[in-house]
């Protein structure tokens, strides 16, 4: 097959240890069958996560455009990572295969995600990035609406309350008028 980034022809070869995958030997993009990735995930242990959030890298979607299968031309269906990973994965559903942009395999292993594409490419994966999506829009309007120092200043005082066994009087002291206070 030929590479959905660069046209370059790819060849199979492992993606890591005990999983292959069709690769272009110029951008790095991989056709990986799900089959071989359901196999390779029951017997390659987690990898470790430690130190991982240093090397986070964020990716932005570089190319939204609607790819083909190349195994039966297919439009492939796009699935959302994570909030904070704007890339989308591409995926046959006949097939049964994903195709990932050079960089993003080693973007999920920099989030100790390689296990966890099953669940992505799953409903209930896909809800709650969406849900995390809308969260993170929301905080960005009050972000804006506030500015930066009041609103790191609200969310202080929000952790503060959050626990406080008082936090409904405090919520009510919060609320009532001066004039009310005496
Ligand atoms: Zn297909």
């Amino acid at each position: 097959m030929y590479c959905l980034s660069c046209n370059t022809e790819t060849r199979r070869e492992s993606l890591e240890p005990g999983l292959m995958a069709e690769q272009c030997p110029t951008c790095q993009g991989t056709w990986l069958a799900l089959d071989d990735y359901r196999r390779w995930v029951a017997q390659a242990p987690q990898q470790a996560t430690e130190a991982l959030a240093a090397t986070a890298e964020l990716l932005e979607e570089t190319s939204p455009r609607a790819l083909r299968c190349p195994d039966c031309a297919q439009l492939l269906q796009k699935y959302r990572v994570a909030g904070h990973l704007k890339f989308r994965l591409d995926r046959c559903s006949a097939c049964r295969k994903v195709w990932l942009d050079g960089e993003e395999w080693p973007a999920l292993r920099a989030q100790g995600l390689t296990h966890s594409l099953l669940h992505i490419l799953s409903d209930r994966g896909q809800r709650e990035v969406r849900e995390t999506e809308s969260r993170e829009r929301l905080d960005a309007t009050w972000r804006a609406r506030l500015g930066e120092a009041d609103y790191a200043e609200a969310q202080r005082v929000r952790a503060w309350l959050a626990g406080h066994p008082l936090r409904a009087v405090l919520l009510a002291y919060l609320q009532a008028s001066d004039s009310t206070l005496g």
